[in-house]
């Protein structure tokens, strides 16, 4: 078997000085912290805030792919960089873990097929087309009204691109219009590397099962994600109230700015650990979306891309990366049989690789 998360934020947290090599308090991802969860590999991806310029995007795109770089350098004994399945299996044997590239908002590529293509070139093998805001190839989910209606003319040719580069196109974070055009124009399967069911929480982060279901038509997987808020409408409605991840907006940007100041840091954990208080649903909901996924369309296309270091809270009894493993107890204790986990557990989503 093996494990693949296929979506983390861990780039960002590399560039608020958190060493990977070794076993952080307060942190989600590390090397040790994989290697104790059992998780073989994970796509780390180079997360860019839809707030920037384009040539703002691309600059803090590279910046992201150059930290995981050196890192990887710096811990050559622990992890590897792995752009193909066939990669990641030999580094399984080898004991090491493999970290993949996904790029988390187009907005990097600006208006240009040619860095698309050096993005490639640079290892990275998704690409999430668009996060909170749109962007020059699609509609987000987030804002209330599109600027495209869908996928943009840019985005129909990002498209093409990507299909012909076998590069990976991932469908989280886009609206539902946009979804609809991407399944209509690619002609490979396509992923949501980090994405939960509407059906089960009403968030417009989250899939429809009419998405669902075209989703897995066309060869696809939903990779479930493990943000409470996506999980679960109560909780949604419990951090709403508590009015703490308002508060601590400027706590953690305050932190993202000067990283090296231990008070900044010291008050960001602070807001963590007030929003771990909070009654958080268990890790067990996510299996109830991986039900609902497999009640749809079967076994064959749903994963798990927990969104770690990009959540400010988890699912409890899964805090970390290091608990990985109480995924596959609750499966099994569900009936899955190994086969069935091991197509959860990284094979559906190696498979599309
Ligand atoms: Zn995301």
């Amino acid at each position: 078997m093996f494990v693949l998360d296929s979506h983390c934020d861990t780039p960002s947290q590399i560039l608020r000085l958190r060493d990977l090599g070794k076993w952080n308090e307060h942190s989600q991802v590390d090397f040790p912290k994989m290697k104790k969860g059992g998780v073989d590999g994970a796509f780390f991806a180079l997360y860019v805030p839809s707030c920037m310029t384009p040539a703002e995007a691309t600059a803090h795109a590279v910046k992201l792919l150059a930290a995981v770089r050196d890192t990887l350098s710096e811990n050559a004994d622990k992890a590897v960089l792995a752009t193909d399945a066939s990669s990641a299996m030999a580094a399984q044997e080898k004991g090491l873990v493999s970290v993949f590239l996904g790029l988390e908002n187009g907005s990097a590529i600006q208006d240009s097929l040619s860095l698309l293509r050096l993005f490639y070139r640079m290892g990275v093998r998704y690409m999430t087309l668009t996060h909170s805001d749109h962007n020059a190839i699609c509609d987000s989910s987030a804002p209330a009204t599109g600027r495209w209606g869908g996928l943009s003319p840019f985005g129909r040719e990002v498209v093409a691109e990507m299909n012909r580069l076998g590069m990976l196109i991932d469908v989280s974070h886009i609206s539902d219009k946009a979804f609809y055009d991407v399944l209509e124009c690619s002609k490979k399967p396509v992923v949501a590397t980090h994405s939960c069911c509407r059906a089960l929480a009403n968030h417009k982060r989250n899939m429809t099962d009419d998405m669902i279901v075209a989703l897995a038509a066309n060869g696809g997987v939903i990779q479930i994600n493990f943000y409470p808020v996506f999980l679960d409408d109560g909780f949604a409605a419990i951090l709403a109230d508590s009015g703490i991840e308002a508060k601590g907006d400027s706590v953690e940007a305050a932190f993202i700015n000067d990283p090296a100041d231990p008070a900044k840091r010291a008050a960001w954990y602070a807001v963590e650990d007030e929003l771990a208080t909070l009654e958080r649903p268990s890790y067990k909901r996510i299996v109830d979306h991986i039900d609902h996924v497999v009640s749809l369309v079967g076994v064959d296309h749903v994963g798990l891309g927990s969104d770690f270091d990009g959540i400010s809270v988890t699912p409890a009894g899964l805090e970390d990366v290091s608990k990985f493993g109480v995924i596959f107890d609750e499966l099994r204790a569900r009936g899955y049989s190994s086969d069935d986990m091991e197509k959860i557990a990284g094979g559906n989503f190696l498979r599309l690789l």
